[in-house]
């Protein structure tokens, strides 16, 4: 991607988008416990851009979760979204973007409060998606109500997503 390519990305329900132009300041992810908390994770992956974000749809409700912090998240869905530090502009969550793949964290926060997950990460038992026959008849029927990963011109959450 381009460093000043224009990022999208939004909620999992559509009612909250956003744009932020490239190129990335900062990827990270934080294991401290107000961003476990926040995310309902182990672990929570930010990225800032020092740039406004333009709230293309609808805008995040946020939680004042210190005197400093307030954290953003989809008042119709719930999907955490943001992380505001006073008055500089926003991080966003790497997960909610379009392109998540394309931002690629370079620090870890909170390295010694790490979900011990982390050191048997590579010795889950790896399956793909759709690797068992129960799982593929149930993608076959399954019926997406989440945003697609594009902007839309038009958009009523709750509305199957037809790619
Ligand atoms: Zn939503
Ligand atoms: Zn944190």
């Amino acid at each position: 991607m381009s460093p000043n390519e224009v990022y999208s990305g939004g909620c999992q329900c559509g009612a909250v988008r956003f744009r932020v132009e490239g190129p990335v300041k900062l990827a990270s992810i934080c294991n401290c416990r107000m961003c476990q908390k926040a995310l309902g994770n182990f672990m929570a992956p930010f990225v800032s851009f020092g740039k406004p974000v333009e709230w293309t749809r609808g805008r995040p409700t946020e939680f004042r979760s210190s005197q400093q912090v307030r954290r953003g998240f989809c008042p119709n869905c719930g999907t955490p979204l943001t992380y505001r530090w006073g008055d500089h502009e926003p991080s966003l969550t790497i997960g909610a973007f379009d392109t998540p793949n394309a931002i690629v964290p370079t620090v870890e926060f909170a390295h010694d409060n790490r979900h011990p997950i982390f050191a048997h990460y590579d010795v889950l038992k790896a399956e793909p998606l759709g690797a068992t026959d129960e799982e593929r008849d149930i993608l076959a029927i399954l019926k997406s109500y989440q945003h697609p990963d594009r902007d839309t011109e038009n958009w009523l959450p709750g509305q199957a997503n037809n790619g």
